[in-house]
């Protein structure tokens, strides 16, 4: 009986339960857009061909498998972790739960980069640290292959992550180090990237943070999020070549604490940069 009712949903129907279910949730701004996005997954279809056939009947086979994928959606699983991939500065980057998923606002960092590699460093080499997926990183050397970009992160996970990308986007393997910041890396550089850990150990405790089930070692960096970005700051120092620049993302209340940081260990700030929600994001220092 229950089959047979499963088997005269349409994709319309689908919608709407899928729509009002993760309503109720409360767990997304976008409760149509995911279930569009999980239906789409659910029944092989594109976005274009789904939107075309809302009057048919769905299979059966896509109605289990969508359910299923609306109960984990239920959860607060995020969807970039449901369909396995993020769109970042217009690649399509692997994701899973061994990394933080790349967010819009981080693009500003590979922008950031790309304009000062534009604009002339020392020489060609950037360091990608805390890389997670590779987004900033493989981005960059997306953009400027002659560039000799580097990936850095702690996580044996997130390297893996980080390979798969490598070769998914750019068809190659960059070289990529497993280490404590910049412990294990040779340098020197001219250019050092990174949106490292930077969230309070009570920021991470919010249940929305909580649910999303990304790696706690990539977000939290102790009790004011700064513990990260101090040691950043005083390896970067060392580790950069005259003229180099750090770039790093930092917390939306947290930029004058940073710039204080990097001050004290030596560099100029550059440049304070604000995110799509207009809060400052991104600190630039740079080596006389
Ligand atoms: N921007 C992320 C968030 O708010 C935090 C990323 C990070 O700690 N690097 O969830």
């Amino acid at each position: 009986m229950q089959r047979n009712s499963a088997k005269q949903k349409t994709y319309r129907n689908l919608m709407q339960q899928g729509t009002k279910t993760l309503t109720h949730a409360g767990i997304t701004d976008t409760p149509y857009l995911d279930s569009l996005l999980l239906l789409c997954k659910a029944s092989g279809e594109t976005r274009e061909q789904l939107l075309a056939s809302f009057p048919d009947t769905a299979s059966h086979k896509t109605v289990t498998e969508y359910n299923q994928l609306l109960q984990i959606r239920e959860t607060g699983k995020p969807i970039a972790y449901i369909l396995k991939h993020k769109e970042f500065y217009e690649h399509d980057f692997y994701v899973d739960e061994r990394v933080l998923i790349p967010r819009p606002d981080t693009e500003l960092l590979v922008e950031t980069a790309a304009n000062l590699y534009k604009h002339g460093l020392p020489d060609n080499s950037i360091l990608d640290i805390c890389t997670g997926s590779g987004c900033i990183g493989i981005s960059l050397k997306a953009e400027f292959p002659d560039a000799a970009v580097t990936l850095g992160d702690i996580s044996a996970g997130a390297l893996e992550v980080c390979r798969i990308n490598s070769q998914r986007i750019l068809g190659a393997e960059l070289p990529i180090y497993q280490s404590d910041l910049l412990e294990s890396i040779p340098g020197p550089f001219s250019l050092i990237v990174s949106n490292p850990p930077y969230l309070t150990v009570d920021e991470c405790l919010h249940p929305d943070l909580l649910h999303r089930g990304e790696p706690v070692k990539a977000l939290q960096a102790g009790s004011d999020g700064l513990d990260i970005i101090r040691r950043l700051a005083r390896q970067g120092f060392a580790k950069l070549r005259k003229k180099g620049y750090l770039i790093t993302e930092c917390g939306f209340d947290q930029a004058l604490l940073v710039s204080e940081i990097m001050s004290s260990e030596g560099f100029t700030i550059k440049e304070i940069l604000k995110d799509l929600a207009g809060c400052d994001r991104v600190v630039i220092g740079s080596v006389k």
